[in-house]
C-alpha cells in the first residue's frame, strides 16, 4: 500500500483508543473540561455503569457559538498555543484530544452557552456532525455520551462488569472531589447517589464522603512549605492503615496523579509507625510553579514528572516526620490515680 496521512476520522478513533479507555475515563476528561472552565458546580449522571448514557452539567464559562464545533476536532484546544505554553500547562487539558476522541465512539450532544449569549446545540455520531441548533440553556456546557464504543465493537466486548466499569468512575469522582472541595459536585449512578461534595472548600468533608465519617475523625491536618513547593492535606494516624496504597492520594497543581515516588516519601516519612506491608490514608495537595512539572507524559494525565523530584520527596517526607516528631514531643497527660 503506498503511504497515505489518515483521514481525521481514523486518526481519532486510534487517538481514542489512548485517551478512551473505559467510561470513566469519558467522566474524568469531561469533568476535568468544566474545572478548567471555571465551573463551580458540576452535576453527573450516569446509567449501566456509564456504557448506556453519561451526562455532564456544568455552570462554567460555556463555548463560543462559532467554536462549538471547532472543540471536536482533533489537537483542537483553547489552553495552550505555542511550545512555551506546554511547558507551563496550568490547566487540566491541554491535548485537544478528548472532545473528538470521545466523539469518535459515541453518539454525543452538546449544549452550551457562553455568557449571556444565545446557546448553540450540537450532535455527533461517530465524530460526525448529524445536527446543529439553538439551545435555551443557561451559561454553562451540557454534554451528554451515549452508546459509549457502539462502533467499535472490539473496545466493547473488552469492559468489564457493570459493577467493575462502575468502580472507576467513582473512583474518578472521588479523586475529583478530593483534588477539588471548592467545586460542589453531584454524582448519581441509574438516579442513585454516588458522590455528593458541598463545595465550600474543606477538604476533611470531601474526605469524609469519600473514607466515610470514622476516617476522616482519624485524619491531622499538615502543611509546608519549601521555597518551590507548598503541601498541604489530611495524613492519618499510623495505626488507621490500609493493605494498599490505593488510599494515599496525590494532587498536583489541582490533578489527582500517580506517583511512586511520592508516595515512598510518605512511607518514610512514617517510617516505623506503620506496620509492615500497610499503608496509611493521605491526602496530599501540592502546589508548585507549573514549569516544575511536566504533565505530557501520559495520554490520560495521570503520570506526571518532576524536575526537583528530590527536593519534592524530601520535603515530603520531612513533612511527616515533623509532624509525628511533634505529637510525640507533646507529653501525655497522665491521669492522675
Ligand atoms: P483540551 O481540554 O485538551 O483543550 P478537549 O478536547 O477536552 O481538549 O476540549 C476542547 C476544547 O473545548 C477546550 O479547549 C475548551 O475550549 C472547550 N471545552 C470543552 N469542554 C468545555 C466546557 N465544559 N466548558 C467550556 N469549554 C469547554
Ligand atoms: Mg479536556
Amino acid at each position: 500500500m503506498p503511504i497515505m496521512q489518515m483521514p481525521d476520522s481514523l486518526a481519532n478513533k486510534i487517538a481514542a483508543g489512548e485517551v478512551v479507555e473505559r467510561p470513566a475515563s469519558v467522566v474524568k476528561e469531561i469533568m476535568e473540561n468544566s474545572i478548567d472552565a471555571g465551573a463551580t458546580w458540576i452535576r453527573i449522571d450516569v446509567h449501566e455503569a456509564g456504557l448506556s448514557e453519561i451526562r455532564i452539567v456544568d455552570n462554567g464559562s460555556g463555548i463560543a457559538a462559532e467554536d462549538v464545533e471547532k472543540a471536536f476536532l482533533p489537537h483542537a484546544t483553547s489552553k495552550i498555543s505555542t511550545e512555551t505554553d506546554l511547558f507551563h500547562v496550568k490547566t487540566l487539558g491541554f491535548r485537544g484530544e478528548a472532545l473528538a476522541s470521545i466523539a469518535s465512539v459515541s453518539r454525543l450532544s452538546i449544549q452550551t452557552s457562553e455568557g449571556n449569549a444565545a446557546g448553540v446545540s450540537l450532535e455527533l455520531e461517530g465524530g460526525e456532525v448529524v445536527k446543529r441548533g439553538k439551545s435555551d440553556a443557561r451559561q454553562g456546557t451540557e454534554i451528554v455520551v451515549r452508546d459509549l464504543f457502539y462502533n467499535t465493537p472490539a473496545r466493547l466486548k473488552y469492559m468489564k462488569s457493570l459493577h467493575t466499569e462502575l468502580g472507576h468512575i467513582s473512583d474518578v469522582l472521588n479523586r475529583m472531589g478530593l483534588a477539588h472541595p471548592e467545586i460542589r459536585i453531584e454524582a448519581t449512578h441509574n438516579g442513585k447517589g454516588l458522590l455528593k461534595t458541598s463545595g465550600n472548600n474543606d477538604m476533611l468533608q470531601v474526605i469524609s464522603q469519600v473514607y466515610g465519617m470514622s476516617v476522616a475523625k482519624q485524619m491531622s491536618p499538615v502543611e509546608y512549605r519549601t521555597l518551590d513547593f507548598t503541601i498541604t492535606g489530611y495524613i492519618a494516624k499510623p495505626e488507621v492503615t490500609r493493605a494498599s496504597r490505593n488510599y494515599m492520594s496525590t494532587i498536583i497543581n489541582g490533578r489527582f496523579v500517580r506517583n511512586v515516588a511520592i508516595n515512598k516519601a510518605v512511607i518514610e516519612g512514617y517510617h516505623t509507625l506503620l506496620p509492615i506491608g500497610r499503608s496509611p490514608i493521605v491526602v496530599l495537595s501540592i502546589e508548585m510553579d507549573s514549569i516544575l512539572v511536566d504533565v505530557n507524559v501520559h495520554p490520560a494525565k495521570l503520570e506526571v514528572r518532576f524536575s526537583k523530584e528530590k527536593e519534592l520527596y524530601a520535603a515530603v517526607r520531612d513533612m511527616i516526620q515533623s509532624h509525628f516528631r511533634k505529637m510525640t514531643l507533646i507529653p501525655e497527660v497522665t491521669k492522675k490515680p
